[in-house]
Protein backbone atom coordinates (compact mmCIF):
# COMPACT_ATOMS: atom_id res chain seq x y z
CA UNK A 1 0.00 0.00 0.00
CA UNK A 2 2.83 2.09 0.92
CA UNK A 3 4.17 1.91 -2.59
CA UNK A 4 0.66 2.37 -3.86
CA UNK A 5 0.14 5.59 -2.24
CA UNK A 6 3.49 7.34 -3.15
CA UNK A 7 2.43 6.88 -6.87
CA UNK A 8 -0.48 8.29 -6.05
CA UNK A 9 1.65 11.27 -4.22
CA UNK A 10 3.68 11.39 -7.32
CA UNK A 11 0.42 11.02 -9.47
CA UNK A 12 -1.51 14.35 -7.74
CA UNK A 13 1.69 16.46 -8.21
CA UNK A 14 1.64 15.87 -11.90
CA UNK A 15 -2.17 16.33 -12.17
CA UNK A 16 -1.62 19.73 -9.84
CA UNK A 17 0.84 21.32 -12.71
CA UNK A 18 -1.36 20.02 -15.36
CA UNK A 19 -4.20 21.93 -13.49
CA UNK A 20 -2.24 25.20 -13.25
CA UNK A 21 -1.17 25.04 -16.93
CA UNK A 22 -4.62 24.83 -17.59
CA UNK A 23 -6.06 27.34 -15.53
CA UNK A 24 -2.90 29.92 -17.29
CA UNK A 25 -5.40 29.20 -20.76
CA UNK A 26 -8.11 29.86 -18.37
CA UNK A 27 -11.30 30.10 -19.75
CA UNK A 28 -10.19 30.95 -23.21
CA UNK A 29 -10.77 27.97 -24.73
CA UNK A 30 -14.62 28.03 -23.41
CA UNK A 31 -14.72 31.54 -25.22
CA UNK A 32 -13.02 30.44 -27.76
CA UNK A 33 -15.80 27.29 -28.32
CA UNK A 34 -18.49 29.75 -27.70
CA UNK A 35 -17.40 31.75 -29.94
CA UNK A 36 -17.76 29.59 -32.79
CA UNK A 37 -21.19 28.25 -31.79
CA UNK A 38 -21.93 32.14 -31.85
CA UNK A 39 -20.66 32.20 -35.40
CA UNK A 40 -22.62 29.59 -36.78
CA UNK A 41 -25.40 30.68 -35.10
CA UNK A 42 -25.73 34.59 -36.90
CA UNK A 43 -24.88 32.98 -40.55
CA UNK A 44 -27.59 30.30 -39.85
CA UNK A 45 -29.83 33.42 -38.98
CA UNK A 46 -27.96 35.54 -41.49
CA UNK A 47 -28.60 33.03 -44.32
CA UNK A 48 -32.48 32.43 -43.33
CA UNK A 49 -32.93 35.93 -43.76
CA UNK A 50 -31.47 35.98 -47.18
CA UNK A 51 -33.37 33.34 -48.39
CA UNK A 52 -36.59 34.53 -46.77
CA UNK A 53 -36.08 38.00 -48.91
CA UNK A 54 -35.77 35.89 -51.90
CA UNK A 55 -38.68 34.10 -51.79
CA UNK A 56 -40.33 37.64 -50.80
CA UNK A 57 -39.04 39.22 -54.15
CA UNK A 58 -39.91 35.97 -55.81
CA UNK A 59 -43.49 37.02 -54.97
CA UNK A 60 -43.60 39.99 -55.62
CA UNK A 61 -42.85 39.71 -59.03
CA UNK A 62 -45.34 37.21 -59.39
CA UNK A 63 -48.27 39.02 -57.75
CA UNK A 64 -46.73 42.48 -59.72
CA UNK A 65 -46.91 40.35 -62.90
CA UNK A 66 -50.83 39.36 -61.93
CA UNK A 67 -51.10 42.83 -61.18
CA UNK A 68 -50.10 43.88 -64.97
CA UNK A 69 -52.02 41.60 -66.53
CA UNK A 70 -55.18 42.28 -64.98
CA UNK A 71 -54.83 46.17 -65.31
CA UNK A 72 -54.69 45.08 -69.07
CA UNK A 73 -57.72 43.11 -68.67
CA UNK A 74 -59.10 46.04 -66.94
CA UNK A 75 -58.71 48.72 -69.10
CA UNK A 76 -60.58 45.93 -71.76
CA UNK A 77 -63.58 45.76 -69.97
CA UNK A 78 -63.70 49.81 -69.72
CA UNK A 79 -63.40 50.03 -73.12
CA UNK A 80 -66.13 47.01 -73.53
CA UNK A 81 -68.04 49.01 -70.90
CA UNK A 82 -68.97 52.16 -73.92
CA UNK A 83 -69.99 49.56 -76.61
CA UNK A 84 -72.61 47.44 -74.28
CA UNK A 85 -75.98 47.78 -75.90
CA UNK A 86 -78.06 45.97 -73.09
CA UNK A 87 -78.67 46.33 -69.50
CA UNK A 88 -77.41 42.59 -69.05
CA UNK A 89 -74.13 43.27 -70.80
CA UNK A 90 -73.92 46.47 -69.17
CA UNK A 91 -74.61 44.44 -65.69
CA UNK A 92 -71.98 41.55 -66.32
CA UNK A 93 -69.44 43.31 -67.25
CA UNK A 94 -69.10 45.55 -64.75
CA UNK A 95 -69.62 42.62 -62.04
CA UNK A 96 -66.62 41.26 -64.32
CA UNK A 97 -64.81 44.66 -63.89
CA UNK A 98 -65.60 45.07 -60.10
CA UNK A 99 -64.17 41.72 -59.25
CA UNK A 100 -61.12 42.42 -61.15
CA UNK A 101 -60.52 45.97 -59.67
CA UNK A 102 -61.37 43.27 -56.01
CA UNK A 103 -58.20 41.34 -57.25
CA UNK A 104 -55.82 44.09 -58.26
CA UNK A 105 -56.47 45.91 -54.93
CA UNK A 106 -56.40 42.66 -52.58
CA UNK A 107 -52.65 41.75 -54.60
CA UNK A 108 -51.85 45.00 -53.79
CA UNK A 109 -52.15 44.75 -49.99
CA UNK A 110 -50.54 41.76 -50.58
CA UNK A 111 -47.73 43.15 -51.84
CA UNK A 112 -47.49 45.86 -49.14
CA UNK A 113 -47.19 43.33 -46.38
CA UNK A 114 -44.72 41.89 -48.60
CA UNK A 115 -42.88 44.68 -48.30
CA UNK A 116 -42.89 45.00 -44.61
CA UNK A 117 -41.99 41.99 -43.91
CA UNK A 118 -38.86 42.23 -46.62
CA UNK A 119 -38.11 45.07 -44.45
CA UNK A 120 -38.28 42.90 -40.86
CA UNK A 121 -35.70 40.46 -42.82
CA UNK A 122 -33.53 42.83 -44.18
CA UNK A 123 -33.15 44.49 -40.74
CA UNK A 124 -32.11 40.85 -39.64
CA UNK A 125 -30.04 40.61 -41.84
CA UNK A 126 -28.04 43.32 -41.69
CA UNK A 127 -28.50 43.18 -37.95
CA UNK A 128 -26.62 39.50 -38.47
CA UNK A 129 -23.42 41.17 -40.39
CA UNK A 130 -22.72 43.73 -38.39
CA UNK A 131 -22.52 40.90 -35.36
CA UNK A 132 -21.28 38.95 -37.72
CA UNK A 133 -17.82 40.99 -38.23
CA UNK A 134 -17.77 41.55 -34.15
CA UNK A 135 -18.18 37.63 -34.01
CA UNK A 136 -15.00 37.67 -36.03
CA UNK A 137 -12.98 39.92 -35.31
CA UNK A 138 -13.15 38.76 -31.00
CA UNK A 139 -12.78 35.03 -32.70
CA UNK A 140 -9.34 35.71 -34.01
CA UNK A 141 -8.13 37.69 -31.61
CA UNK A 142 -9.20 35.03 -28.85
CA UNK A 143 -8.01 32.33 -31.54
CA UNK A 144 -4.37 34.14 -31.48
CA UNK A 145 -3.96 34.62 -27.91
CA UNK A 146 -4.97 30.47 -26.77
CA UNK A 147 -2.43 29.56 -29.96
CA UNK A 148 0.24 31.60 -27.96
CA UNK A 149 -0.66 30.21 -24.89
CA UNK A 150 -0.80 26.70 -25.73
CA UNK A 151 2.49 26.84 -27.34
CA UNK A 152 3.75 28.13 -24.60
CA UNK A 153 2.60 25.56 -21.91
CA UNK A 154 2.44 22.90 -24.60
CA UNK A 155 6.13 21.54 -23.76
CA UNK A 156 5.46 21.47 -20.14
CA UNK A 157 2.11 19.70 -20.81
CA UNK A 158 3.27 17.23 -23.23
CA UNK A 159 6.15 16.57 -20.33
CA UNK A 160 3.55 16.20 -17.61
CA UNK A 161 1.39 13.47 -19.54
CA UNK A 162 4.20 11.40 -20.31
CA UNK A 163 5.02 11.61 -16.78
CA UNK A 164 1.09 10.51 -15.62
CA UNK A 165 1.53 7.76 -18.35
CA UNK A 166 4.80 6.42 -16.22
CA UNK A 167 2.88 6.88 -12.96
CA UNK A 168 -0.47 5.49 -13.76
CA UNK A 169 0.21 1.90 -14.99
CA UNK A 170 1.42 0.96 -11.31
CA UNK A 171 -1.52 2.07 -9.57
CA UNK A 172 -4.57 -0.13 -9.55
CA UNK A 173 -7.36 0.44 -11.77
CA UNK A 174 -9.86 0.74 -8.45
CA UNK A 175 -7.76 3.10 -6.79
CA UNK A 176 -7.10 5.26 -10.06
CA UNK A 177 -11.17 5.38 -10.25
CA UNK A 178 -11.21 6.35 -6.73
CA UNK A 179 -8.49 9.32 -7.04
CA UNK A 180 -10.17 10.24 -10.31
CA UNK A 181 -13.41 10.90 -8.24
CA UNK A 182 -12.53 13.08 -5.37
CA UNK A 183 -10.30 14.73 -7.76
CA UNK A 184 -12.98 15.91 -9.48
CA UNK A 185 -15.11 16.42 -6.74
CA UNK A 186 -12.52 18.40 -4.92
CA UNK A 187 -11.23 20.88 -7.49
CA UNK A 188 -8.05 18.77 -8.87
CA UNK A 189 -6.83 17.46 -5.16
CA UNK A 190 -7.80 14.19 -4.27
CA UNK A 191 -4.79 13.48 -1.99
CA UNK A 192 -3.62 15.54 0.68
CA UNK A 193 -0.99 16.36 3.46
CA UNK A 194 -1.83 15.76 6.97
CA UNK A 195 -1.06 20.09 8.41
CA UNK A 196 -0.69 20.64 12.10
CA UNK A 197 -3.15 17.39 12.70
CA UNK A 198 -5.77 18.72 10.34
CA UNK A 199 -6.86 17.77 6.82
CA UNK A 200 -4.66 19.55 3.80
CA UNK A 201 -7.42 19.94 1.96
CA UNK A 202 -10.87 20.88 4.00
CA UNK A 203 -8.80 21.83 7.61
CA UNK A 204 -10.77 19.93 9.43
CA UNK A 205 -8.77 18.43 12.90
CA UNK A 206 -8.30 14.66 13.13
CA UNK A 207 -8.54 12.38 15.77
CA UNK A 208 -4.73 11.95 16.66
CA UNK A 209 -4.90 8.27 16.16
CA UNK A 210 -5.65 8.70 12.49
CA UNK A 211 -2.70 11.09 12.39
CA UNK A 212 -0.89 8.36 13.69
CA UNK A 213 -2.43 6.19 11.33
CA UNK A 214 -1.78 8.33 8.55
CA UNK A 215 2.13 8.40 8.93
CA UNK A 216 2.62 4.48 8.79
CA UNK A 217 1.38 4.90 5.17
CA UNK A 218 0.05 1.56 5.05
CA UNK A 219 -3.68 2.06 4.01
CA UNK A 220 -5.80 4.01 2.33
CA UNK A 221 -7.30 6.45 4.58
CA UNK A 222 -9.81 9.29 3.87
CA UNK A 223 -10.36 12.77 5.59
CA UNK A 224 -13.66 12.34 7.81
CA UNK A 225 -15.20 15.79 6.22
CA UNK A 226 -14.16 15.89 2.88
CA UNK A 227 -13.39 12.68 1.55
CA UNK A 228 -9.83 13.47 0.41
CA UNK A 229 -7.27 10.67 0.82
CA UNK A 230 -4.85 11.59 3.89
CA UNK A 231 -1.00 11.27 3.27
CA UNK A 232 1.75 12.08 5.73
CA UNK A 233 2.95 15.58 5.35
CA UNK A 234 6.84 14.42 4.39
CA UNK A 235 6.08 11.86 2.32
CA UNK A 236 3.56 14.56 0.27
CA UNK A 237 6.71 17.21 0.29
CA UNK A 238 9.26 14.69 -0.95
CA UNK A 239 10.96 15.58 -4.03
ZN1 LIG B 1 -10.67 17.07 4.58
Amino acid sequence: MRESLQRLIELQKVDAKLIEIEELRGSLPQEVDGLKKDLTDTEETLKESEGKIKDIDKKIREIEGNISQGSVKLEKYKEQLYAVTTNKEYDALTHELETMQGAINESENQILDLMEEKEENEEIASNSKTLLEEIQQDLKSKSKELKKRISETKNVEVDYLKKREKITPDISISLISKYEKIKDAKNGRAVVPVVRGACGGCFHRLPPQLVVEVKKMNKLIHCEACGRVLVSHNEESDN
